[in-house]
């Protein structure tokens, strides 16, 4: 596994991959890698031949005031990390090389961007899509692959290389949670002993509503009524509980088919996001 820092490099190890005919896979990332990580790397591993995973963290996506300074960085066990997987690249920039001179062309999904994560953390979305479309044009990838932790940027994504008519694939690999239930993510490192264990009400909540739902539970105010409780008990801040429709997310009032329960909730100073995906016509089950 060979780790690069320049666009040039990358381009020129793709080319070697492309001229004997190997399929190439992506795995975008902000580094701190942890085994939510790893399920995206051993897909791209098993589904492609030539993967390719970016550590990067992308300061346009950060908002005034978010934690973009003490994001961790942890390159070197991150690349022993990817290696173990079975990845053959890792593509390291500098913000320099991704951003050399001012950005004036941006990427940006109408409409699912006002929504959820879009509403607390405004121009987050704009900064996604603008950096996966400079990844996506440098990696030049078959397949890239994203995790269903995100939710509201995996439909971002997807509908942007839709929209754009983009020459890729897009996956998305089931949340890979701890063995309590808490959402593998980056920012749990930030978490106290104390925090980690009152963390576990956003996966507590989620499945006290896909029970209430098993149940019968249809009425989408009474579910984020339960839920809301559940989080207050571990003094969480909400920033939102939502159960929305999974191509648009706007609200809605009764679950009737397919629906995405979300949440994003402040345990301390840290902002933690989770997310189940109901389907009445399979059992209800947590994705
Ligand atoms: P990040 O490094 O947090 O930007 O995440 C990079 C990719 O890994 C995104 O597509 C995330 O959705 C995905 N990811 C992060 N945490 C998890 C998890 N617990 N399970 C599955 N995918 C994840």
């Amino acid at each position: 596994m060979e780790i690069v820092h320049t666009i040039e490099h990358v381009r020129q190890a793709v080319r070697q991959a492309r001229i004997v005919e190997k399929k190439i896979g992506f795995v975008p990332t902000m580094g701190s890698l942890h085994a939510g990580h790893g399920s995206l790397i051993e897909t791209a591993v098993r589904e492609t031949d030539f993967v390719v995973v970016s550590i990067f963290v992308n300061p346009t996506q950060f908002g005034p005031g978010e934690d973009l300074d003490k994001y961790p960085r942890t390159l070197e066990t991150d690349a022993v990390f990817c290696e173990k997987f079975g990845a053959d690249l890792i593509f390291a920039p500098s913000a320099d090389e991704m951003y050399p001179s001012e950005q004036l062309t941006w990427v940006q999904t109408e409409q699912l961007i006002d929504k959820l994560c879009g509403t607390s953390r405004p121009g987050h979305f704009r900064g996604v899509t603008t950096i996966c479309t400079k990844l996506f044009n440098i990696v030049q990838a078959d397949i890239a692959y994203f995790g269903q932790k995100d939710g509201q940027q995996a439909l971002v994504i997807r509908r942007m290389v839709r929209d754009l008519n983009m020459p890729l694939e897009i996956r998305i690999c089931p949340i890979v949670r701890e063995a309590d239930g808490l959402a593998m993510s980056s920012r749990n490192r930030y978490l106290s002993a104390d925090e980690r264990k009152r963390a576990l009400c956003l996966y507590k909540a989620l499945t006290a509503c896909r029970e209430e739902i098993t149940a019968g539970q249809r009425d989408g105010e009474m579910l984020i009524d339960t839920m809301k409780a559940i989080i207050a008990q571990d003094r969480g801040q909400i920033d939102y509980v939502s159960i929305v429709d999974t191509e648009t997310l706007e609200p809605l009032k009764t679950v009737t088919d397919r629906a995405l329960v979300a949440l994003a909730v402040h345990i301390g100073p840290t902002r933690l996001i989770d997310n189940i995906l109901i389907d009445l016509n399979n059992s209800p089950n947590i994705v």
